[in-house]
């Protein structure tokens, strides 16, 4: 059985069918990205796979658990994190204060601050900035602060919702090394994305996603030979 198992999942606000009979696997270390154009579906089914959204019906299991439709802090605590579209660090907070936020799990402080030390290790950049305000750091900066934050909950897979959006080249770069980096420790990431090129660098697994449905899936080295993909998502 896979890490995460997403069944015929099927969220609507009010009317609108935002994500229909979606299905999707994701095993221990693999990277998978959902690509798909605005309003397809991407972070409605981040979301509904988080608990923050209700799911309609379908069925979310994690870690051969159901967890369809569970709170967010409970699926969460299950080993399963979110790193949200924007964000959302906290600007009033130093690096090291907004790290602490995600180990609200962790009871033990020992193992907090091994916990830090450990995502210091995974990323000097953050390390240099520990004492600095989060609000002041840059994009890219604050999407690594994120990805950390994420890992202080010592997740076994984790979403993240369009990490390369607004950030220099550069900084995408760093980011996806990051996402490989955490994959290779075998944390599973299922991550939306826009920037195809960036995300088939790490990425194993393509689902395309269309008005809420899957329209394509493979793995990465068929899937970017498509017609549809070169054409719509690498500008080919
Ligand atoms: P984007 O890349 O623009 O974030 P997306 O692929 O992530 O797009 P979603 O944000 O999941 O798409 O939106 C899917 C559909 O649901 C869109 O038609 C969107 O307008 C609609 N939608 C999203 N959130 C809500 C909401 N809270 N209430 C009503 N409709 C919503």
């Amino acid at each position: 059985m896979a890490l995460l198992e997403v069944a015929e999942l099927d969220v609507n606000y009010g009317p609108l069918a935002a994500v229909r009979g979606l299905s999707l696997e994701l095993e221990e270390s693999q990277v998978a990205v959902i690509l798909g154009t605005n309003g397809a579906g991407k972070t409605t089914t981040l979301n509904a796979i988080s608990g923050a959204v209700r799911a309609r019906s379908g069925t979310v299991s994690f870690d051969g658990r159901n967890v369809t439709n569970s709170a967010p802090w409970k699926i969460s605590r299950s080993g399963l994190g979110h790193v949200p579209e924007g964000r959302r660090i906290v600007g009033p907070l130093t690096v090291e204060e907004n790290l602490l936020v995600g180990a609200y799990n962790v009871r033990s402080r020992g193992r907090r601050s091994e916990l830090i030390d450990d995502v210091f290790d995974t990323f000097p950049m953050l390390a240099e900035k520990r004492d600095e305000l989060g609000g002041l750091l840059s994009g890219g900066q604050q999407q690594m602060l994120a990805l950390g934050r994420a890992l202080m909950a010592e997740p076994r897979a984790l979403l993240m919702d369009e990490p390369s959006m607004g950030l220099a080249p550069i900084m995408v770069q760093h980011v996806m090394d990051a996402v490989q980096t955490i994959a290779a420790r075998g944390i599973a990431v299922l991550m939306v994305e826009q920037n195809a090129t960036a995300a088939f660098r790490v990425a194993t697994e393509v689902y395309l996603i269309e008005h809420g449905e899957v329209i394509l899936h493979g793995p990465v080295d068929q899937v970017q030979n498509s017609e549809l993909v070169r054409r719509s998502f690498l500008g080919i």
